[in-house]
């Protein structure tokens, strides 16, 4: 008899017993870098062409005309810009550079790039040259035609080009064989169509800042430019290659689709902050090291709730430069997790029965002056401030909270929004209790309240008291959190590019801004003194947005049932949350702030619908294949087993009673019955679905089929899957073929 999976057996079919061989045999790698000779701030940004580095190689002309263009965002002209790339590719090629890549973020929620050598070859003497123009730092010409448009360019209109964006630092890329530059751009289309994430985020800083400073100029504050700034605190799990190369549903869709809750899951709660093994750890540093090179500020590292669960979080920067170097992170992540025979997986729910992936979206604001906008502040003039941005931010939730939900609709995030994990799919906003009450009694028109040790403190709002910086106790359940001068939007699932959140969240803001500051205007003109102006909006308009403030607990059945009575959405899967996207509402807000037109954003809604469809169909085909070529051969040879067991034991004694063992074996014969049946019904239903695919496509039918993958083939993938993981639990282990999560979770 052949034995599937033995831990002591070699051969094609005993794949979990070799892995967990390998895995057990593994030693921590060292890294390139030693830090008793080199020191971090020695090779911090070694692999960017940044700022200083600029002003080292460029004429001082050049250098300034760049910083006034990433500064106030004027334009460089052509000739500077033929320099700025001659000493681009010098820079680069010291450095042992071969080749130059315009590095984008096409719709796909990747980056994308396409090398070229910095050769040019002459002809008559056969020699080649190295040469880089400031055209080609502009503007690149990709073939767009295989990347995700949603149906705003046909692909014989394929061309699109990537224009550089300076605001984001070229860097280079090592690899075992060689650097190559890699220069960040935009990616558009010839009718000038946003055709990537990095577009409509750059348009969303300038909206935000233009209201920004029209507020900001209300109360004097002479900043010309605002910025958002963004940290990105990144969960994901480590597991051995060895296990993820023995389970094909990991490789394939990044998630284990089978696999019983494991014995010991997170209960004991001595993971999180737990110490951090030694091949975790050698893991740690040598990404991070890679990752200072690349100027990428990584700051904290530690375990988090599941086993195999770690953090990862950056101090924070730009949005657009956050942004970048999240992207960064997550492939430097993926590529040396490899090198020490790990795998590091970023999907949202890569293990059921144990916590999901999130990335904390770390959001604020600060002027030219980088004083953060939502610093409380120590003085009156500070506070006031500080309370139009709140109040904006208040409101934008409240209005908008719904699209900021769709900015983060996926089939991964699905696993934990709507599902009892942290956070909810109801968008609400924690403010703490201190801040609490100071927005109430501003609500209530009071103008005292208590504040630190009982002490009565007068305000208008042009006097607020002093709110403690330690009071963004925590509130882990919040999926918009204020954490003392900033917020921190948690539901953002741990494999999406942050640029579409936070292009969400600035377009909100900004018309609340905008909108704050209209009234502010309109009392002025007609005659109101600035602080009663203030007063007057920020308590109006706290009153009018107050539904979306809630400290309590939100994993509560109460809590859905309040935020029901409050009116607030509850958009549990991705179908239900996308549609908004295409309200008349919310394509026009997008174009007033010069964001989106209405056909770019309609693009994301549809691409974001086929993303899903194309995610639970692959999960689909994955769950069936393996089901029925991996599972349920295994789950005979057993139930063969038994019944020679009985048949044997018959045979050798006259008159044993076998009821026992005969009810086991009706039990396997059960379940793998309802196997089969399990397995012949996800298939007809993917059949179905692909009939459907071949039909005409528009915003109705991408709906309609997304639907369809919602309602009929995820609950026939988790019926098989629920009969598998019984089957896990039944079966023979030496048998069982994929690694388990008892493995899987714990052997690292
Ligand atoms: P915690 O989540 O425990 O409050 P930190 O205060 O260290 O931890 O902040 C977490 C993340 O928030 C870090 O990435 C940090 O850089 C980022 N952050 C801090 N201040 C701001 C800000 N003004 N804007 C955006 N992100 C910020
Ligand atoms: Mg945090």
């Amino acid at each position: 008899m052949v034995r599937r999976g033995s831990a002591s057996n070699n051969g094609a079919a005993s794949g979990r017993g070799d892995a967990l061989k390998t895995a057990q045999q593994r030693q921590p790698v060292q890294t390139t870098v030693d830090y008793t000779q080199t020191s971090v701030s020695e090779i911090f940004g070694s692999n960017v062409f940044n700022r200083a580095t600029m002003r080292s190689l460029l004429p001082k002309n050049v250098y300034k005309a760049l910083v006034r263009c990433l500064d106030h965002g004027e334009q460089l002209d052509a000739s500077m810009a033929d320099i700025v790339a001659n000493a681009m590719k010098d820079w680069a090629i010291a450095r042992g550079a071969t080749h130059f890549t315009h590095w984008f973020q096409p719709m796909t929620g990747l980056t994308a790039e396409k090398h070229d050598a910095f050769l040019v070859f002459s002809g008559d003497e056969g020699e080649a040259n190295l040469e880089f123009s400031g055209k080609l730092l502009i503007q690149g010409e990709p073939d767009a035609s295989s990347f995700p448009s949603g149906g705003i360019r046909s692909t014989f209109e394929a061309r699109g080009y990537t224009g550089w964006d300076p605001t984001s630092p070229a860097f280079l890329m090592e690899s075992t064989n060689g650097k190559t530059l890699c220069i960040p751009t935009v990616f558009c289309s010839y009718s000038g169509h946003a055709l990537d994430k990095k577009t409509p985020l750059l348009r969303s800083m300038e909206a935000i800042s233009k209201q920004a400073v029209r507020l900001l100029s209300l109360l004097g504050n002479k900043s010309r430019r605002v910025t958002c700034t963004v940290g990105a605190e990144q969960e994901y799990f480590l597991i051995d290659e060895a296990f993820y190369m023995a389970r094909p549903d990991i490789i394939n869709s990044g998630r284990a689709l089978f696999g019983a809750k494991p014995p010991k899951g997170q209960e004991m709660e001595d993971h999180y902050w737990g110490s951090i093994k030694e091949r975790v750890l050698a893991f740690m540093m040598d990404a991070e090291a890679e990752l200072y090179k690349l100027g990428v500020p990584v700051k904290t590292r530690h375990n988090e709730v599941a086993p195999a669960q770690f953090e990862v979080a950056p101090v924070f920067e730009t949005s657009n430069v956050a942004t970048d170097h999240n992207m960064l992170l997550m492939e430097v992540f993926r590529k040396i997790a490899q090198k020490h025979g790990l795998r590091c997986l970023f999907h949202e729910k890569p293990f059921s029965g144990v916590n999901g992936s999130g990335k904390h979206n770390n959001w604020s604001m600060s002027d030219e002056e980088g004083n953060n906008l939502l610093e409380p502040g120590h003085t009156p003039h500070e506070n006031q401030q500080f309370m139009l941005v709140l109040t904006s931010v208040i409101r934008a939730i409240n209005k908008y909270g719904h699209v900021l939900r769709a900015s983060i609709a996926s089939a991964g995030n699905d696993h934990r929004l709507g599902a009892n994990e942290a956070p909810p799919a109801i968008m609400s906003i924690y403010l703490g209790d201190k801040l609490t009450e100071v927005v109430e009694a501003l609500m209530s028109g009071k103008k005292e309240i208590t504040g630190r040790a009982g002490k009565k403190l007068q305000f208008g709002v042009a006097a607020l008291p002093e709110l403690p910086a330690d009071d963004s106790d925590r509130n882990r359940t919040s999926p918009f959190a204020f954490t003392g001068n900033k917020f921190e939007f948690r539901a953002v699932g741990s494999s999406q590019s942050v640029a579409w959140p936070n292009t969400v969240l600035n377009t909100i803001v900004a018309e609340s801004l905008d909108y704050v500051a209209t009234q502010i205007e309109k009392l002025i003109n007609s005659g109101t003194d600035i602080n009663t102006a203030v007063e007057k909006v920020v308590r109006e308009t706290l009153s009018e947005n107050k539904r979306i403030l809630f400290n309590g607990d939100n994993y509560s059945r109460q809590w859905h049932e309040e935020a029901e009575s409050r009116g607030l959405p509850n958009l549990k899967t991705t179908p239900e949350a996308l549609p908004c996207l295409v309200d008349a509402e919310v394509k026009d807000l997008f174009k007033r702030y010069e964001v989106l037109e209405n056909d770019e954003l309609v693009s994301r809604y549809n691409i974001n619908l086929e993303s899903y469809c194309k995610t639970v169909n692959i999960e689909s085909l994955l769950t069936a294949n393996i089901a029925r070529t991996i599972i349920l051969p295994v789950a005979f040879e057993y139930q063969q087993r038994v019944a020679q067991t009985i048949a044997t034991t018959r045979a050798a004694i006259t008159g044993i009673n076998m009821s026992t063992q005969e009810h086991l074996l009706k039990e396997l014969c059960e379940k793998i019955g309802n196997l089969q049946s399990g397995i012949d019904k996800l298939e007809s239903l993917i059949k179905e679905g692909h009939h459907d695919d071949h039909a005409e496509s528009g915003e109705g039918d991408n709906l309609n089929r997304a639907r369809f993958y919602e309602q009929k083939i995820i609950p026939a993938m988790n019926a098989v899957r629920a009969i598998s993981d019984d089957l896990e639990q039944i079966v023979d282990d030496a048998l069982w073929p994929l690694p388990k999560f008892r493995e899987m979770l714990y052997i690292y």
